[in-house]
């Protein structure tokens, strides 16, 4: 399931660049083209769902899993001690792609990131 004129699913069929730092069946996780901190990633479902509202409760689930192992090589590689998860789900939390993803914060001590929470 895709939509032709959505950026995600442009990148997920290959037609717009991007740097891919993970992928499986269901999943491919890229760094943010605009990183809020070093090695900010966006995992991104490959079918195109707006939001997890309408996403299939599983396939939600699956997106953690997904988050989870790819934040586990942010650590492994060094590049992480721990995270923040942004998740926006519609136009008025933030949401500027209509297609679900979550983003990983890599963070560092003393990176100097303010979080809203
Ligand atoms: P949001 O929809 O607000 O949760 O965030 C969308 C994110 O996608 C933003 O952080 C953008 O910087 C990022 N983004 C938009 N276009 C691209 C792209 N072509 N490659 C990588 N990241 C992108
Ligand atoms: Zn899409």
């Amino acid at each position: 399931m895709d939509n032709k004129d959505c950026v995600f699913c442009k990148i997920i069929r290959g037609e717009i660049p991007s740097t891919k730092t993970y992928e499986d069946d269901k999943f491919i996780a890229i760094l943010d083209i605009n990183p809020k901190t070093p090695g900010h990633t966006l995992v991104i479902a490959k079918d195109h769902f707006k939001t997890l509202l309408d996403t299939p409760t599983s396939l939600g689930c699956e997106l953690m899993d997904a988050v989870k192992n790819v934040s586990l090589d942010l650590v492994k590689q060094g590049k992480a001690e721990g995270f923040n998860f942004i998740f926006n789900n519609g136009e008025v939390a933030g949401q500027i792609v209509p297609h679900v993803h979550m983003h990983i914060l890599p963070r560092k001590s003393g990176d100097g990131l303010k979080m809203l929470v």
